[in-house]
């Protein structure tokens, strides 16, 4: 499956012959030669040849397998007529993905090993030879062949450098004859499309390997211990804690399960051992002492996937044991090194999007390419997972285009065999989508490709006459976000990638501009597709209102005259989510407090107000909001969560108070505006109760929320203000502005 062949373009060596090249716009006569034997995705490759071929305006050549004569003829897939050929060759020891082009005299050849090289070599000619583009899965560019196009000599071989290769767009995922005209080899599952690759993502796996409703009552010592208590997780069936690794029974169990998955799976190249999404590894002196003398907790992890691996490799000695080196486990062990045979799975989850992953003056991406280095010379097996978008909101611009090239060659470098490109992979429509996609997958397939050229020709193609304003919107969010010095993951507001009011404006007159040069309605279209992002980010005011849209009812007012046609254009072009975990239908129907965000600000409260845990949930029985705050609460910020202030990884309910005196104000109604609460919340004016938040706290978190206190309020007066948050998971507590806001 891995086939031993250095990396790369070879020409393979013609020395002393004199070959001459071939005119594909003159192949009258000529015919298409495959194996009676030709697999599905070499019949295929010959049907997509003969195919292209006519819609640039050549020969419609006949396809055959028992030719008759030596030349003019397009060899397709290895046969014994292309041996025979002056230009034949075989493919014996060619790896599955292997080809090999030639071209000369009156005979061209396309040879690939099994089962995707000649499919792919099809592929890699009408790109090289006949100029064809995949750009997306209803748009290829076809050139006209012309009066005369002569190609070659040429004797070509290529090995893609990444055996596993995966631009995860929905653009992609649900095309599979697209997946595999831009050779995404983790998508296809039909054999005419040759099919996916043996290997599969390496995911979390120890909660269904060893799901703690099965185990957890009886043996809670195959758990983390953290705290000083085993940690079974009944509740979310192991999701949510990790295994005890040093526990022999659990390496017996993981060992037995693998081996039992193998032997179910036999196309199977690859199997994940991999802790659960969470930091409750596991703290027990055995464990702890690996991970001590490790230097990180991937010593206790990767000791059990070496045992694992021992085992695998007796039976299946070509698959791999694949693990997650993530979050806690990025940091390789000291001294324990992966045995051959296993996947270490990379993630970048941390890294700064806004710069390349080796960029060394990116503080947030330095100590990451410092450990992907040392797992790329530890292991033989360093697959990367790396994230291409901004998963709370799909739709707003993220200025990162300009990275995917360095960061695929770095991974290349560092001896990368893989590459996961995380993105928008559940809804079509997701900011540039179409762009980004084809940026990828040219890239994962051939790192030696330039990400500019890819950008320009897309757009080229793609837009059209359009392209021009559309090309100057990424230049001005990119170097926007240069400018401001910005570092930023793979999840924010429009305002850490740089985006605010002005940039987005100027991108809905770009793509204003881009529609009136569009060439024709498909175009006028396309161009249509890509300003989605402009409008989303020019709703950021009151989708996810910062302190100045806070400040600003005018503001909120402008950005909610262009929801309409935000929504119409989703609908239009089929967005189903607005973020990784939101549905496009939730957001429509989501209320929001448009009343109270476009109401008159009355006053805005304090920033520093007090606080107070209440791990117990005790507050409320003993009436904390009727009392003034004693010594017991320490100031806070409302402005941040109280993670970021000496509360991190506080989940519960927690207290805040503050004292403002609230000018008179003449009002039909009176609101409590908060820009957000993580998650949810209840409020008390003067000891009394005012209401609160109600609805899904994983929606709520980071949107504005609105109380009517008209009832409440003592406008005129000092006003004692009560929050009680609870929190469930990650980070909490009020972190926006809160105001007081009017309507008449
Ligand atoms: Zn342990
Ligand atoms: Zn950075």
């Amino acid at each position: 499956m891995r086939a031993a062949v250095a990396a790369g373009l070879v020409l393979v060596s013609t020395a002393g012959a004199s070959f001459a090249g071939v005119d594909l716009a003159a192949l009258d006569g000529w015919d298409i030669v495959v194996s009676q034997e030709a697999s599905p995705s070499v019949a295929y490759a010959a049907e997509q040849f003969q195919a292209f071929l006519v819609q640039a305006g050549g020969e419609r050549l006949a396809i055959v397998t028992d030719p008759t004569r030596v030349d003019r003829h397009v060899f397709i897939g290895p046969s014994a007529a292309l041996a025979a050929s002056p230009a034949g060759f075989g493919v014996e020891g060619f790896g599955d993905e292997d080809l090999r082009l030639v071209i000369r005299d009156d005979a061209i050849a396309i040879a690939g090993g099994r089962p995707r090289g000649t499919l792919y070599g099809v592929y890699t000619f009408l790109e090289d030879y006949l100029g064809v583009r995949f750009l997306t899965h209803d748009h290829t560019h076809v050139p006209p062949l012309g009066p005369r196009r002569v190609v070659g000599p040429v004797d070509r071989f290529y090995h893609p450098p990444l055996a596993f290769r995966w631009s995860y767009y929905a653009e992609t995922n649900r095309y599979p004859a697209f997946a595999a005209q831009n050779r995404t080899n983790t998508v296809p599952t039909e054999a005419r499309l040759g099919g996916k690759t043996g290997l599969d993502l390496i995911n979390h796996s120890f909660a269904s390997l060893m799901p703690s409703g099965e185990f957890g009552e009886i043996h809670p010592e195959y758990y983390a211990l953290v705290d000083g208590e085993r940690r079974p997780d009944l509740a979310h069936g192991g999701k949510a804690t990790q295994l005890c690794l040093s526990n022999p029974d659990v390496l017996r169990i993981v060992t037995e399960r693998v081996l039992a998955t193998l032997r179910a799976h036999p196309e199977k190249e690859n199997v994940s051992v991999s802790q659960n999404d969470n930091t409750m590894y596991c703290r027990c002196p055995a464990c702890a002492a690996i991970d001590e003398r490790e230097g990180s907790p991937s010593g206790s992890i990767i000791a059990l996937v070496n045992a694992v691996a021992d085992e695998v490799a007796r039976e299946f000695p070509d698959v791999l044991v694949g693990t997650l080196a993530y979050a806690y486990s990025r940091k390789p062990p000291k001294t324990v090194k992966p045995r051959p045979n296993v996947q270490i799975q990379l993630c970048s989850v941390e890294c700064c999007m806004l710069h390349p992953i080796d960029d060394p003056d990116c503080p947030q991406n330095v100590e990451f390419g410092r450990d992907m280095a040392a797992w790329g010379r530890a292991s033989r097996n360093l697959s990367i997972w790396n994230y291409n978008t901004n998963f709370h909101h799909y739709l707003l611009p993220c200025p990162n285009l300009r990275v995917i090239e360095p960061n695929i060659r770095c991974f290349v470098a560092n001896n990368a065999m893989g590459v996961f490109m995380q993105a928008a992979y559940n809804s079509p429509g997701s900011e540039f989508s179409d762009l980004r996609n084809y940026i990828m997958t040219n890239l994962l397939w051939d790192p030696s490709r330039s990400g500019e050229a890819l950008l320009d020709e897309f757009l080229r193609l793609h837009y059209k006459a359009a392209a021009p304003p559309i090309r100057r919107f990424i230049d001005l969010t990119h170097d926007h976000a240069v400018r401001l010095g910005l570092h930023q993951a793979c999840m924010g507001p429009a305002a850490d990638y740089g985006i605010d009011a002005a940039i987005a404006q100027a991108g809905i007159e770009c793509f204003e501009e881009g529609l009136s040069l569009a060439d024709d309605e498909v175009v006028h279209d396309r161009v249509e597709k890509a300003s989605i992002c402009a409008y989303r980010a020019a709703l950021e005011p009151f989708m996810s209102p910062g302190a100045d849209a806070l400040a600003d009812a005018g503001m909120i007012r402008h950005s909610l005259a262009l929801r309409e046609r935000f929504v119409a254009l989703c609908e239009k072009f089929g967005v189903e989510r607005i973020a990784e975990g939101t549905l496009f239908e939730d957001f429509v129907a989501h209320p929001l407090p448009l009343e109270a965000l476009q109401g008159r600000r009355v006053v805005q409260l304090p920033e520093q107000w007090l606080f107070k845990t209440d791990p117990e949930n005790a507050g409320a029985d003993q009436a904390w909001f009727h009392r003034a705050p004693d010594a017991s609460w320490k100031p806070i910020s409302i402005h941040r969560t109280w993670d970021s202030q000496g509360y991190a990884d506080y989940d519960g309910y927690a207290w805040y108070s503050t004292e403002m005196a609230v000018p008179q104000a003449e009002a039909t109604t009176l609101w409590f505006l908060c820009g957000a609460v993580d998650e949810t919340f209840d409020l008390w004016i003067n000891g009394e109760p005012a209401g609160g938040s109600s609805g899904d706290p994983d929606t709520l978190w980071d949107k504005p929320v609105a109380v009517d206190i008209t009832s409440a309020l003592r406008p005129g007066a000092t006003n004692r203000f009560t929050v009680r948050v609870h929190d469930q998971a990650y980070a909490g507590g009020i972190w926006k502005p809160v105001w007081i806001t009017a309507t008449d």
